[in-house]
């Protein structure tokens, strides 16, 4: 029914609650949603928080376009939080870091280096800092094998899987402070 038609009389025809073509404006009329051009929906969890509510992600020629809660999550059924529902900007707001930077000791400026520099550089810490701070065994010989030169923290926007092999790595590392903020 057209939009020019009084809202009360278009409830009449077919709407009662007013929630659907009743309430249309001649705007909204001709409005359709984002995900209506999207190729692709995939299932996915909302990687803010130890919530873990569902959503679905939906993609076009390869781009995500649009994050929404997704129904059929037994945790969240289809709700996100303002931020969870904002998560389509983690991978599309323009301002987002996608190059490593390093800021040198005693610099004042940060450096693009690739990523294959920036790896090696924190393996070589890595080793290096396990290698000097190992502690083998007490001082009454009882086996201790662990380090306390090393510490984790882990951020909201990490995974279940990266969480895992983060703690599962550090742990046959020797590393005992392993962390994460994203907890409840
Ligand atoms: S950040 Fe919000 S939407 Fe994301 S898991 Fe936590 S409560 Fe759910």
């Amino acid at each position: 029914m057209s939009s020019l038609v009084p809202p009360f009389l278009r409830q009449l025809a077919g709407d009662p609650l007013g929630l659907g073509r009743a309430a249309q404006s001649r705007r909204s009329e001709g409005l359709a949603p984002r995900t209506q051009t999207a190729d692709k929906v995939v299932q996915s969890v909302c990687p803010y928080c130890a919530v873990g509510c569902g959503q679905k992600v939906y993609a076009k020629d390869g781009k995500v376009i649009q994050i929404e809660g997704d129904p059929d999550s037994p945790i969240s059924r289809g709700r996100l939080c303002p931020k969870g529902a904002a998560s389509e900007k983690l991978v599309n707001q323009p301002g987002r870091v996608t190059e490593v930077l390093y800021r040198r000791p005693c610099g004042t400026d940060w450096e693009r280096i690739s990523l294959e520099q920036a790896t090696d550089m924190i393996a070589d810490r890595l080793i290096r800092t396990r290698a000097e701070t190992w502690e083998e065994r007490t001082e009454d010989g009882q086996p201790l094998k662990r380090t306390l030169g090393m510490h984790i923290l882990g951020g909201a926007t990490l995974d279940s899987e990266e969480n895992y092999l983060i703690k599962k790595f550090f742990c046959a590392a020797g590393a005992l402070s392993i962390e994460n903020q994203a907890r409840i």
